[in-house]
């Protein structure tokens, strides 16, 4: 990506986790930056439904192989580990194909990619967390829990290449889980599981409403209830932003909207391989302390989280291909309080927590897309999956240096792309 040096004032399109962190990297790298918000506040879609994983070791490319088989026998299944609602159109099809390639092709060397850039995420979010004395609810450690044989025998085909992040990482014998987390009995069978004492989680929503706050002590102007219509790149580079009826000019533009992204370029020829995904939030206060886990737990299958925050349990995670809508379809509550009563059925009364939807982007190889489009000073930082936080903070401080020529911290091979779109 070419620096241009008459970029100064950029606005980016989201407030969520991945225009706050890119708002503030660009505004620290000196640049005039304004968020055009449509929600009152920052944090309200994707973002607050995120587990909270800073997972280096967990992370995955969430590609989804047997998707397409799976999904049409969880059709009956009352607590499916993949929603479909009634059978996929031909659009997500296609991407459910793709999605399954990217398995056999490239998901050793996405998952590399995606392991360095969560490293320098969870770097990045804990220095500024210490930096700024941020308030926290952070715990340490995962359990990474895996029900099916493919799933376990995928993870372990590359333990090897992943011996040079030197992250420390420990398969263990399921009837040994208790050993690390006093507070797990359970008797669901599973095949194999890994601990990894260096992942991390904590409250991503706490986190981006205070990186907002610094955010706005170093100048960046944030605007609220404001939906972008459309985007019109003018002559010399710059970019108009409709806003209904007002709009204003821009040099650059960073889309952090998520699926909207998709609609934004759409009109400027630019298509985006992304995929609407509904995934889905249970948040319960604790009943019994002993009972409720320290550790965070991730359950491959189910593709669903569990982790204390504060004096709460969430219970976050899967995939639903269903029409979006901000209330949980009633088979995504039951499969999440089976993974919850699965592994910690006394820890808080998971019946009566509040259920929550939103949409996440999913890339089909599920890779991150990070960098510029084919329109000179319209960049994008979205598509960062069931693995926002870790991998949208360090795309922002990728994507904030490449705008302003600065050679990256961290090797970007995979993880930019200079002409998406194209
Ligand atoms: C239930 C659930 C669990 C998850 N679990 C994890 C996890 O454990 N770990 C993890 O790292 N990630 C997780 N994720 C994913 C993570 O939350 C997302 O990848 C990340 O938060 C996405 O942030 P974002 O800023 O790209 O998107 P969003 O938070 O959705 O932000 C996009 C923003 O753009 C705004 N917007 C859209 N269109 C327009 C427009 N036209 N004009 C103005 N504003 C607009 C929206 O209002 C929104 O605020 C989870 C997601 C969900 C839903």
């Amino acid at each position: 990506m070419t620096h241009n040096k008459t970029l100064k004032q950029i606005a980016i399109v989201g407030g969520g986790l991945s225009g706050v962190s890119t708002a503030y990297f660009l505004a620290r790298a000196g640049y005039e930056v304004s968020v055009l918000e449509r929600r009152a506040n920052v944090a309200e879609e994707a973002t607050f439904g995120n587990s909270g994983l800073l997972a280096p070791c967990a992370v995955q490319p969430l590609v989804l192989p047997g998707i397409i088989k799976s999904a049409f026998s969880n059709l009956l299944h009352n607590e499916p580990p993949i929603l479909v609602k009634s059978g996929f159109s031909p659009r997500s099809l296609r991407w459910a194909r793709k999605s399954q390639r990217a398995v056999e092709d490239s998901f050793a060397s996405n998952k590399q990619n995606l392991t360095r850039l969560s490293a320098y995420g969870q770097m990045l979010t804990h220095h500024l967390q210490e930096h700024y004395a941020l308030e926290q609810e952070n715990s340490v450690g995962l359990l990474h829990l895996f029900r099916q044989q493919a799933d376990a025998a995928r993870c372990a085909s590359i333990q090897d290449e992943l011996q040079q992040f030197e992250l420390p990482r420990k398969q263990i014998d399921p009837k040994e889980i208790v050993r690390i987390e006093p507070a797990f009995q359970s008797p669901t069978p599973l095949v194999d599981a890994m601990y990894y004492p260096r992942d991390s989680a904590g409250n991503c929503v706490l986190f981006v409403k205070q990186l907002r706050a610094i955010a706005q002590s170093i100048g960046v102007q944030f605007h609220f209830s404001e939906t972008v219509t459309a985007l019109r790149p003018e002559l010399g580079g710059r970019v108009a932003i409709e806003l209904g009826e007002q709009s204003l000019t821009v040099d650059g533009v960073v889309l952090a909207a998520g699926i909207q992204n998709q609609a934004l370029l759409k009109p400027l020829g630019v298509t985006l391989p992304l995929c609407a995904v509904q995934s889905y939030n249970a948040m319960a206060p604790i009943k019994n302390l002993d009972e409720a886990p320290n550790t965070v737990l991730f359950d491959e299958t189910y593709k669903v989280a569990i982790a204390r925050v504060g004096n709460r349990i969430r219970v976050s995670g899967l995939l639903g291909f269903v029409p979006a809508t901000e209330q949980p379809h009633p088979k995504a509550i039951a499969s999440l309080l089976k993974v919850a009563n699965d592994f910690y059925p006394n820890a808080a009364n998971f019946n009566t927590a509040n259920f929550w939807a939103s949409t996440v982007a999913l890339q089909p190889n599920g890779m991150p897309l990070v960098g510029a489009t084919t329109h000179g000073n319209i960049y994008l930082n979205t598509a960062h999956g069931a693995h926002g936080w870790a991998a949208a903070v360090g795309s922002a401080k990728l994507l904030a240096d490449a705008i302003s020529g600065r050679e990256p911290e961290i090797d970007s091979t995979g993880l930019l792309t200079t002409q998406a779109g194209a």
